[in-house]
């Protein structure tokens, strides 16, 4: 958590995290297991500085392209950052995002566990990774099928990939309490204890159904 009197306020940054405490203390959950991502996404890297002279460490992008031209030089200053891709993946970019990436949420497809099994391995770098599940069973969109998952896992854990728990995005416009409450229930019925789930519109309601990771972004 932030230590306030020693690092330079961020309003937003701190409603956020007294949200996150409320909801924490609602769902008596402790708000230490809640890890805030800050989603830096199309921001540029002097709007991104000031959250890291706040304190804060943990932050997301989802283009390796975009993280690579801005993270880099931010790391290069603040060592201890801790970053996450959160956005779809493509294969070929497997090698840049073990390179720069601490944690990956969005690995849906054999293919993907592959690449990403095949670079960790050459780089010697494990990358724990989030199986991204399409809870809502939208065709646009990302995530392996509910049905799809336990084979997804035990494909990922074969090829020797750390598998941190679960992510999705519930649809839009419509309730995402009960997408919420689905993917906790297929994390405690897979064993996993991660859940990335909840963003500006709906973190409250994902810290009450277990969220431990949240992404959020224009609420920042
Ligand atoms: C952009 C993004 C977020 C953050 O969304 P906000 O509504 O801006 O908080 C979270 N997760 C993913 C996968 C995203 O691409």
């Amino acid at each position: 958590m932030i230590e306030k009197d020693t690092n330079l306020e961020d309003q937003a940054l701190n409603d956020v995290i007294g949200k996150i405490e409320k909801g924490a203390r609602i769902a008596t959950r402790k708000a230490s297991d809640v890890a805030l991502i800050a989603v830096s996404k199309t921001r540029g890297a002097d709007e991104i500085r000031p959250l890291l002279d706040a304190g804060h460490r943990i932050f997301g992008e989802n283009r390796v392209q975009e993280a690579m031209e801005k993270w880099p030089g931010l790391k290069a200053d603040y060592p201890d950052v801790e970053l996450h891709m959160i956005g779809q993946l493509q294969s070929n970019k497997a090698a840049e995002a073990v390179a720069l990436f601490d944690y990956i949420h969005a690995l849906d497809r054999l293919s993907l566990v592959k690449a990403l099994a095949k670079e960790m391995q050459r780089q010697d770098r494990q990358i724990p990774c989030f199986l991204q599940v399409n809870v809502g069973e939208e065709s646009q969109k990302g995530g392996c099928d509910i049905e799809a998952l336990p084979q997804l896992l035990e494909q990922a854990r074969e090829a020797g990939i750390m598998v941190a728990g679960l992510m999705a995005i519930p649809p839009g416009d419509t309730n995402p309490a009960p997408y919420f409450a689905l993917l906790a229930k297929l994390a405690r019925d897979n064993g996993l204890d991660g859940l990335s789930m909840g963003m500006s519109g709906d973190f409250e309601a994902a810290i009450k159904l277990g969220a431990s990771h949240i992404r959020v972004g224009t609420a920042l």
